[in-house]
């Protein structure tokens, strides 16, 4: 044997003896993960600052199945605001009332698990609950996420947390019902963009959620496809006024997008998160920036890249985090100088 070919094989051994020692760290931490929930009287199960499906759904196909046997559950969510409500969209999956604003969620819990949470600030007002509690539990598939809490179920491979959720139940003998799978099909559906992002594992679970009862298209119709007949024309003025900048990151392009303070105050989440999805359709950019005024000098950025470019990195050197392919941060200054520095970030960042 060639020593290039034996050393070809001992990086591919190396590879696959890595991977195996994240699948035996998170087996590990689901276990722990099942034995603390199984003895606890009290969970709070919170979801990051303004909530998704993921996030949420998370929260809600736990929280649901603790609640079932017997013990006190409380599902909230990163507060920027203690008065927050959850996204209208999202109520129809707290089929049992979980639900309780940020500032109604106790100070020291006896458990707490965090969803969905790529890191500590993403509980913005609640981050304190991850001292305070008893002990914390944290399930996510960040690959930013530098983990935290007492027992750490974070694997990015995972396509959507509530998979790593549906490893949870397994091993707290959970079976899955319409209503568990309801929050389940929620998080995975939209985390995978349709089931476009991942391998057959997304496939393979939303067929046994449909076959354990989940209805899909009523489901996914509320959570994506409903908006008020006044988004229309508003969308129209915010994709007409979107920019193209081909030459940004060496050719690969960014278009980019605004919507405005009073866009943002005058409707839901569901209409301003959706404004992305559009933006990102145009074939000439790899990377997509939607720019959300979210107070006079401050804005939330959404970034989407097609996957030539890891929008994380950037996102992670603008102070935010997230997926190769989706991520976020919020920043304050001028609407020009945050375009600044996205491409900045995307210059200097994520070269795959
Ligand atoms: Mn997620």
């Amino acid at each position: 044997m060639s020593e290039r070919v034996s050393a070809a094989m001992a990086a591919a051994l190396a590879a696959v003896q890595a991977e195996q020692a994240v699948d035996a760290e998170v087996d590990e931490a689901v276990r722990a993960a099942a034995e603390i929930l199984a003895d606890a009287d009290e969970v709070v199960l919170l979801g990051h600052v303004n909530p998704d499906a993921d996030s949420l759904g998370s929260a809600l196909a736990l929280g649901l199945a603790l609640h079932e046997r017997g013990v006190r559950v409380l599902v909230s969510w990163g507060a920027v605001d203690l008065d927050d409500l959850p996204p209208e969209s999202l109520l129809t999956l707290d089929v049992a009332q979980l639900l309780v604003r940020p500032g109604a969620v106790p100070a020291a819990p006896e458990v707490l698990v965090c969803c969905d949470t790529a890191d500590e600030r993403r509980l913005g007002l609640l981050a304190d609950r991850i001292a305070a509690a008893g002990t914390t539990i944290l399930v996510d598939h960040h690959a930013s996420n530098p983990g935290f809490g007492d027992v750490r179920v974070l694997d990015p491979r995972a396509e959507a947390t509530v998979v790593l959720i549906r490893r949870l139940l397994d091993e707290l003998d959970v079976p899955l019902d319409p209503e568990i799978g309801a929050c389940l099909y929620a998080g995975l559906a939209t985390d995978t963009v349709g089931f476009r992002i991942g391998g057959p594992g997304p496939h393979r679970l939303a067929a046994e959620l449909v076959e354990a009862g989940v209805e899909a298209e009523p489901l996914m119709r509320v959570l994506v496809d409903s908006h008020p007949f006044a988004w229309l024309p508003t969308l129209g003025g915010i994709l007409q006024a979107a920019e193209l900048e081909p030459g940004v990151r060496a050719g690969h392009g960014l278009v980019h997008a605004t919507v405005p303070h009073a866009v943002v105050e005058a409707f839901r989440p569901e209409e301003v998160e959706s404004v992305v999805d559009h933006v990102r359709t145009a074939v000439e950019a790899e990377v997509t920036a939607v720019l959300k005024q979210v107070a006079g000098d401050r804005w939330a950025v959404s970034l989407r890249s097609r996957g030539a470019v890891d929008v994380a990195a950037a996102a992670v050197a603008l102070g935010g985090g997230g997926h190769t392919r989706a991520a976020g941060f919020t920043r304050t200054g001028s609407r020009l100088e945050i375009l600044a520095a996205i491409r900045t970030a995307l210059a200097d960042t994520g070269r795959t």
